[in-house]
């Protein structure tokens, strides 16, 4: 895996929690020597505050403090939720290895003994970096395929999963607040003598760009579109009455009819069939189902945009 330049020249901010105070100001000389950004404070129960409104990704503690201890602080800080790993290294006094077994045992990643060596302490945070960067490179992969798997490989609009789990959350939203959702859905006309007309490939493009025309057609941020199944797509439109799914429906079809797919020199016109379903909730009581009811609505629709000639949109309201 490769660490990003910028990832590696981070120098991580250090909270550094030492009732002694010759020794917190040596440490804090020393941390900002080597360019880290610190704050320091006097015990645990102080760091805990202290890490409750600011994240540090390397806290250096004293073993004994006042108030709270540094065993204590470091049993918290395992057992809190934060946005990002919290590196500890704990401070012990010289020939203690039992002070550094319970240090390490209560969760502390390294152990410094005191009075800290400035090359040594250098040394422990170049080992902090190392473990941070991994960690937030893992993160960020993490993050990647986790976007990843709610998208549609093919058309890069949501998928069905994504889909099926969102609806039922904007149903939700619907219901609690008994505010309009519209959902519009819509499949390509004839598309299955596309492929047979210029083959599965030029098919795939035409369903790429279908879709990505789509999707640049919506409300950015508000609507949303995923592929129901293959050449079938969804679009949900939350704070929407019947009027507006419709303007938006007609505004697709017609970007779409007036779109020119050009494949190997080839140029490809394709057309769809729109079903629009709107929903206002009369009460915050929720209907489980009607999720559900309004694709079957907004299919119901499709079929009769489909009967009726295609390349045009049908509604209803719920
Ligand atoms: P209609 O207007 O009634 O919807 O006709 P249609 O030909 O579009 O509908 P039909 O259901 O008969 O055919 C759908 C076609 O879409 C058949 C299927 O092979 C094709 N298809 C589905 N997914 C993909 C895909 O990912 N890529 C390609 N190239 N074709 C696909
Ligand atoms: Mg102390
Ligand atoms: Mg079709
Ligand atoms: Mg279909």
């Amino acid at each position: 895996m490769i660490i990003p330049l910028a990832e590696q020249s981070k120098t991580y901010s250090v909270l550094v929690v030492e009732d002694n105070l010759l020794m917190r100001t040596i440490l804090e000389g020393h941390l900002r020597d080597l360019g880290h950004p610190v704050v320091a404070v006097e015990n645990g129960r102080q760091a805990l505050e202290t890490l409750q409104s600011n994240h540090f990704p390397i806290v250096i503690t004293d073993l004994v403090m006042p108030e709270m201890g540094g065993l204590e602080l470091c049993s918290a800080i395992r057992e809190r939720r934060s946005e990002g790993y919290t590196y500890v290294v704990m401070l012990t006094a010289q020939d203690s290895k039992d002070e550094m077994v319970r240090g390490l045992a209560a969760g502390a990643d390294e152990y410094l003994v005191k009075p800290v060596h400035p090359a040594e302490l250098a040394m422990r945070l170049k080992t902090a970096d190392r473990i941070l960067s991994l960690e937030s490179s893992l993160k960020k992969s993490y993050e990647e395929i986790k976007a990843l798997s709610v998208k549609d490989h093919l058309t890069k609009v949501y998928n069905r999963g994504y889909l099926d789990e969102r609806l039922v959350h904007e149903v939700k939203r619907t219901f609690r607040f008994e505010r309009p959702l519209s959902l519009i859905m819509f499949d390509l006309d004839h598309f299955k003598i596309i492929n047979d007309t210029f083959g599965h490939a030029a098919g795939d493009q035409v369903l790429m760009e279908s879709a990505w025309l789509m999707g640049i057609s919506i409300r950015q941020e508000i609507d949303w579109i995923a592929r129901y199944g293959g050449e079938e797509f969804v679009v949900v439109l939350p704070e929407t009455i019947l009027p507006g799914a419709l303007v938006a429906a007609e505004r697709l079809r017609a970007r779409l009819a007036g779109h020119v797919v050009v494949v190997n020199d080839v140029e490809i016109r394709v057309t769809a069939s729109f079903g629009v379903a709107s929903f206002t909730p009369s009460s915050q009581k929720e209907d489980m189902t009607m999720a559900a009811t309004l694709v079957e609505k907004a299919d119901r629709c499709l079929y009769l945009a489909k009967k009726e000639g295609r390349n045009r949109v049908v509604s209803a309201q719920l």
